[in-house]
């Protein structure tokens, strides 16, 4: 009975998931306004929005326009219902398993909103953190949170690592988007002095008109004021 409800509600929190995938990125509400048809945006009743069936049901069409459905929807809700079923055999109802739900549930929504646009929202991203301190804080699951506060400064340590390192060497953020994976959203690695200097505190856009910042080290700043110095000034060349 548990894995049978598991698999009902992975498919139910799947559909779900199609609108998160489809709306954060573009900054939209989840919960308002209803699903509607993308073609021709007739309001979808409940019959089309039962999980997997309506589109076989439809035959991956819509009901009022015939426009093909992509088969990524219910790709979706069978994907996050067969995980819900798979996690029902390693845990029993009760706290953990939803823990896990939706710790599952967030994984697919930000692999599918990665393929769809290279980033990830920070609310999922944040929510996760958040959610896994706080639930090894008071329920020391998955780990005690002493280990949990290691492991997520460690992956934060490496991925901000990472993002410097990306942005001296891969010419990543060259359109004046500097991305931090935890910390400071708007800060960016500043070469010549060897820190972060957060946007607003000093260190103008190169987007924005704005002083450039201040020659230190002056092998690394571009007469351009580009934070990267191996990088054409912004104005030169549209981002890839
Ligand atoms: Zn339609």
């Amino acid at each position: 009975m548990w894995p049978l409800f598991a698999l009902l509600l992975g498919l139910a929190v799947g559909s779900f998931l199609n609108v998160v995938i489809h709306r954060l990125p573009r900054g939209e509400s989840v919960a308002y306004p209803p699903s509607r048809c993308p073609q021709c945006g007739h309001r979808l009743g409940p019959l089309d929005l039962i999980p997997v069936l309506s589109y076989l049901a439809l035959k991956g069409r819509c009901r009022y326009c015939h426009s093909p459905i992509s088969p990524r929807y219910p790709l979706v809700e069978a994907l996050t219902g067969g995980l819900f079923l798979l996690a029902s055999l390693f845990y029993p109802p009760g706290v953990e398993a939803l823990l896990v739900f939706l710790f599952l549930a967030s994984l697919v929504a930000l692999s599918f909103i990665d393929v769809d646009t290279f980033e990830l929202p920070d609310p999922l991203t944040y929510g996760l953190l958040f959610l896994g301190l706080l639930s090894s804080w008071l329920l020391a699951f998955p780990l005690p949170f002493r280990e949990s506060l290691d492991g997520a400064l460690l992956a934060a340590g490496g991925l901000a690592l990472v993002a410097g390192y990306g942005n001296l060497f891969l010419r990543r953020f060259r359109e004046g988007k500097p991305e931090v994976p935890v910390g400071p959203t708007r800060s960016t690695w500043r070469p010549s002095s060897g820190r972060f200097w957060v946007r607003g505190w000093g260190w103008p856009s190169p987007s924005s008109p704005g002083p450039s910042p201040p020659a230190r080290g002056g092998r690394w700043s571009s007469p351009t004021g580009s934070p990267c110095p191996f990088c054409p000034s912004p104005s030169s060349s549209p981002p890839p």
